[in-house]
């Protein structure tokens, strides 16, 4: 079986709309076709402050969300980054090989930098791209399925593998990104220019798949749509409700154009409400089956504990043959 690797941080109490449809629900349907790795990337988050007890806990609250949402664990290996020191070590070799240039060139460090102020960015949130191409590679992963914001991460994990190989040796599965057209980008509510993120600093405009049905539906309410009036599909004029219609439209497997032609004549509220009605249908059994998972935190660090000890196996192998690749005697 081809190999999928995938993963998400463990950055905040609850995954958001965006990580749900540009990546969990790709996860669940190649889960059967793929050899899949996904991880919860803790070593990650912490390229931006966390509170430890909070992380803790938040590195539970994700691996339950991917098992609620439909990852089997029995059948994938689901695992915490952090407990497997491969992806360190191999993240160190990485980063030797890449260049200062290549690495400041990321957009995703430019943007999260300037959010927190670029003194105080960590360097690790500068190489974190490097991080993601170690998680990746020590997999020999084929496949990525990411959302549109990771592309040039994947892309920056192909030239290291295949800079890798040239130089020392054929060692690494060169990956491909998989990032579903259409989906791949949702957008906060309040601000249609901008992705949806889990640690936004505004949660205003962000649906989290954790939070209570109500609080979901205000949200959803008070999105920003524009004075035209027109339930009608255009990125460009009409970032809000074209926004909404998108979600609408992945959540019920039904074409935009189905939709648009269901609500003509109606009004922005009717859209709002009908799609705060399918994101409580989506996300209410999850949160449930969520819930659950945590009321006993000791099988679940069992069952996360069996899936570092198979991606263990998996990842050490690879970097055995890296090191003596590079000449480190064992
Ligand atoms: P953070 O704000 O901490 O970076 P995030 O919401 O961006 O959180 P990540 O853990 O960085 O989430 O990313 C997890 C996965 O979700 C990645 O595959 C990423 O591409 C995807 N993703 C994140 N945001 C969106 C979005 N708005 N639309 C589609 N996919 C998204
Ligand atoms: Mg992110």
């Amino acid at each position: 079986k081809p190999v999928l690797f995938s993963g998400m941080q463990p950055s905040s109490d609850s995954l958001q709309l965006g990580n749900y449809i540009g990546a969990l629900t790709q996860w669940v349907n190649m889960q059967q076709s793929f050899d899949a790795f996904f991880c919860v990337v803790n070593l990650h988050a912490i390229t931006v402050p966390q509170d430890p007890a909070e992380l803790a806990a938040r590195t539970r609250r994700t691996a339950a969300q991917y098992i609620a949402a439909g990852i089997d664990p029995e059948r994938s290996t689901l695992f915490v980054q952090s407990q497997v020191s491969a992806h360190t070590e191999l993240a160190w070799v990485l980063n030797t090989i890449t260049g200062f240039g290549e690495a400041s060139r990321m957009t995703q460090f430019k943007d999260k930098s300037q959010k927190h102020g670029a003194d105080a960015s960590s360097v690790g949130l500068f190489t974190y791209p490097i991080l993601m191409a170690a998680d990746i590679l020590l997999y020999q992963t084929d496949i990525v399925p990411v959302g549109e914001d990771q592309r040039q991460h994947v892309e920056l994990t192909r030239d290291l593998a295949t800079r890798f190989n040239s130089r020392f040796g054929d060692t690494f599965v060169v990956p491909e990104a998989q990032i579903q057209k259409g989906t791949a980008k949702v957008y906060d509510l309040q601000n249609p220019e901008a992705k949806m993120s889990k640690s936004a600093e505004s949660e205003a405009g962000l649906i989290k798949v954790l939070d209570p049905a109500n609080v979901t539906r205000k949200k959803i309410m008070r999105a920003v749509t524009d004075a035209d009036g027109e339930i009608r599909y255009d990125r460009e004029n009409k970032p809000g409700v074209s926004n909404l219609l998108t979600i609408y439209s992945v959540l019920t497997g039904r074409m935009i154009e189905s939709i648009e032609q269901e609500f003509e004549g109606r009004g922005y509220g009717d859209l709002k409400k009908a799609l705060a009605e399918v994101v409580d249908e989506t996300f209410t059994p999850i949160r449930e089956r969520t819930e659950e998972l945590l009321a006993d935190p000791a099988e679940l660090d069992r069952l996360l504990a069996k899936g570092a000890d198979r991606a263990n196996e998996v990842a050490t192998a690879t970097l055995d043959r890296v090191y003596d690749r590079i000449g480190f005697i064992r």
